[in-house]
């Protein structure tokens, strides 16, 4: 039937012509004999050429040349057809081999069960939901402030039973799991046992399935911010389908110990384990958990209950908001119900050293993630000289972690930034003079008041040249420098992207537009008291990434969490802030003489959680003392010991920043100060809120 079909559309042309030839010949007649035709045949009146009976002859002979021509043409389409039959049946009895080719070169990180003896697959320690792990499973980094989803066990997670979903779910969510994960595997079955099937059909074979080719839930990014989105909406939805998509090739993890305790580990093997002892000496990793706990992306359509899958190694490079699909830098598309973006961002660099050629580049780290610090711990022990640039909280942890490092070894560590002391933009010139002398006694050759002019390598070093005339030689940079949110995503999704800030525009339930949320580094969002921020804190990325996952099950909530962050220069000096702490507002620091008890250390022993946003409670603030006149600050009490103390940041005389020095533990009240928003006449009375001369 098929190959009838074929032929005659193949002949149909030909004898189209024939027909309108013959309809123009007699046309032609009846003209030229200006007489009505009688009642003949067709073939009469289509052969007839005016005059002669001659005429009849050339007819005939016309239509027995067309008919072999279409004869002989009908043969050889038949035949042709017969051909490309042929090589399709036996193109489809190699393929069986050829996907077990590709199964090879794309397949998953992990074993499907059952599938897996159709398949011949590599496995990644990664994603392997079976895979038994050493190290007992990590609680996440969180903050108990909140909702009661940061007290949701893992296993409580794993194994929810499916329940029916708040939010609206996908078909592909809720149809059954055999359906969904099927297609792929018959087709590879049947091709490979039947290779000569009677019904060819010229459907394509689907590629192995790597992904789900639809996620309800789709959350850009695999950083803090996007686990705690993962975390949230499981709580809300217990059987929902939740897919990561990150381009870094780990499992969600935790960034602060990258520039702390994993410096401090006595374990050799740190840099493999990525275990690490926190200050108050409990062991944990940095990742949030374990590869057991996720899901397998190919797995994620048909699990039963659901769960959290992350498809490493990926970048989102396009967004189509109107389609609701994603697509990745290898051109997949994967289509969503609700979307997060929770990209964080990429450190700056210096122009001057991106200018500087290739030999000063692959001598530059830009610390961000785990490679950074594997890269890095191995420079430390390789060279003889490094120095990091930039002195904010970042640039100050690495040098005192290097610091100390150099005390056992001939490392030479050079801190440089045009600042006139550590963290100069964040703390009073005071308190920041103080710091540099502390880093300083690390070990640590500081320079302030460096501004890089040039960067160059010469005679097997590279040359840094400050605007002052100044030149250091060293063997590696640390270029700690400041982030640029991940914003690439706003021209194709048509987001808007802060102009003072940078980051996605949010509204108050942190989403960008509909179906689209945006927590973390990334999100540009309004502060009801403080106006519109983007901050970069773990704090923040816990809170507003859950509170995103929350909303994308239709919570509706809005983003009112004052966030904190936190910098330790090693185990025993350490500071939390809250707000806007910048060293150009006003400032009043009260301090007070620190004990053994004041340390970070001190404080994780007591509190004995090792991330400190995880110890804060709401509940131990009370309320401050009031009052409508402002004093002038006070100049800090102790001029050369800043042993422990707080210090208010003000803004038209309302506290708007707290910074809380060897202070811990406390945040609530901080936060609670904040958020009231009133002018103190006396703020050493409002520093005893926070016990800093009792303890
Ligand atoms: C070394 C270090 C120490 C820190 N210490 C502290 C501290 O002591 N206290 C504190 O409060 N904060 C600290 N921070 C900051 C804190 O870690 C960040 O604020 C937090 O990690 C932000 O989380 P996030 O989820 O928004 O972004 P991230 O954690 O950066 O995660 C974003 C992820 O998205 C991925 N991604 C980006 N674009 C794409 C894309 N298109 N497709 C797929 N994946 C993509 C990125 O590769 C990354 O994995 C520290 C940060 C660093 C780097």
């Amino acid at each position: 039937m098929w190959t009838c079909k074929t032929t005659w559309k193949k002949l149909a042309p030909l004898a189209r012509t024939c027909s309108t030839l013959c309809r123009q010949n007699a046309r032609r007649t009846v003209l030229n004999s200006d007489r009505r035709l009688p009642m003949v045949t067709q073939a009469h009146m289509s052969s007839g050429t005016p005059g002669s009976g001659g005429d009849n002859n050339l007819y005939y002979l016309l239509v027995g040349a067309t008919c072999i021509a279409g004869g002989f043409y009908a043969y050889r389409t038949i035949k042709g057809d017969q051909e490309r039959y042929n090589e399709r049946m036996n193109e489809i009895a190699s393929r069986a081999n050829k996907v077990a080719e590709q199964a090879e070169t794309y397949l998953p990180e992990e074993p499907r069960g059952d599938e897996a003896v159709e398949t011949p697959e590599e496995t990644s320690p990664e994603v392997t939901a079976e895979e038994p792990e050493g190290p007992p499973v990590e609680l996440e980094a969180e903050i108990a402030e909140e909702a009661p989803v940061a007290d949701l066990a893992l296993e409580e997670v794993v194994e929810m039973p499916c329940a029916p979903t708040q939010s609206e779910p996908s078909p592909v969510a809720e149809s059954p799991p055999a359906e969904t994960a099927e297609p792929q595997t018959t087709t590879v079955t049947e091709s490979a046992a039947d290779p000569a099937t009677d019904e060819p059909t010229n459907v394509p074979p689907p590629a192995p399935v790597e992904f789900p080719s639809h996620a309800p839930y789709l959350l850009i990014g695999g950083g803090t911010a996007s686990f705690a989105a993962a975390r949230s909406i499981r709580a809300r939805d217990p059987g929902a389908r939740v897919l990561i998509i990150t381009d870094e090739p780990d499992l969600p993890y935790m960034r602060p110990p990258l520039s702390k305790e994993l410096w401090f580990s006595d374990d050799p093997g740190v840099v493999d384990t990525l275990r690490f002892k926190q200050w108050n000496g409990k062991e944990r990793s940095i990742y949030f958990q374990p590869p057991s706990f996720y899901v397998s992306p190919q797995d994620l359509e048909k699990v039963e209950n659901g769960g959290v899958a992350v498809l490493t190694g990926k970048k989102v490079v396009h967004m189509d908001v109107r389609g609701n699909k994603v697509t990745l830098s290898d051109n997949t598309e994967i289509s969503y119900d609700k979307c997060l973006i929770a990209t964080g961002g990429v450190p700056r660099n210096l122009q001057v050293i991106e200018r500087a050629g290739e030999e000063v580049t692959k001598r530059t780290t830009l610390f961000r993630k785990v490679e950074d610090f594997k890269a890095l711990n191995k420079v430390s022990r390789d060279t003889k000289s490094i120095t990091i640039i930039g002195g904010g909280f970042l640039g100050s942890e690495l040098a005192c972690a290097l610091g100390r490092r150099s005390a056992d070894s001939d490392l030479e560590v050079i801190q440089m930034f045009p600042e006139k002391g550590n963290m100069g933009k964040v703390l009073p010139e005071y308190l920041s003079n103080w710091t540099t002398a502390k880093v300083r006694s690390e070990g640590v050759r500081v320079i302030t008041e460096a501004l890089v002019k040039g960067v160059s390598f010469k005679d097997g070093k590279v040359e840094i040249k400050l605007k002052d005339g100044r030149v250091v030689k060293t063997d590696h940079i640390v270029a700690a420098v400041g982030l640029e949110p991940s914003v690439e995503l706003a021209k194709s999704a048509g987001l808007e992207v802060d102009s003072d800030f940078g980051g996605y525009r949010v509204n108050a339930e942190l989403q960008a537009r509909s179906n689209i949320w945006v927590a973390g580094d990334a999100a540009c969002f309004y502060d009801i008291r403080l106006g519109r921020r983007r901050v970069e804190h773990h704090d923040h990325a816990v809170v507003s990434g859950r509170l995103a996952g929350e909303n994308m099950t239709g919570a509706n909530k809005p983003y009112w969490h004052q966030s904190m962050f936190w910098s330790d220069l090693g185990p025993d000096v350490g500071y939390e802030a809250i707000g806007i702490v910048d060293s150009s507002l006003p400032t009043v620091g009260v301090f007070a003489k620190a004990t053994a008890k004041d340390t970070p250390k001190a404080a994780t022993e007591k509190s004995g959680t090792g991330i400190r946003s995880e110890s804060e409670t709401e509940g131990t603030a009370s309320s401050t003392a009031t009052s409508s006149t402002p004093a002038p600050p006070p100049e800090p009490q102790q001029k050369d010991d800043y042993g422990k103390g707080v210090i208010f940041y003000l803004r038209d005389k309302v506290v708007v920043g707290i910074v809380l020095w060897n202070v811990f533990n406390r945040m609530p009240i901080a936060r609670k100060i904040i958020k009231d928003g009133e002018e103190h006449a006396d703020l050493n009375e409002v520093a005893k809120l926070f016990n800093i001369h009792e303890d």
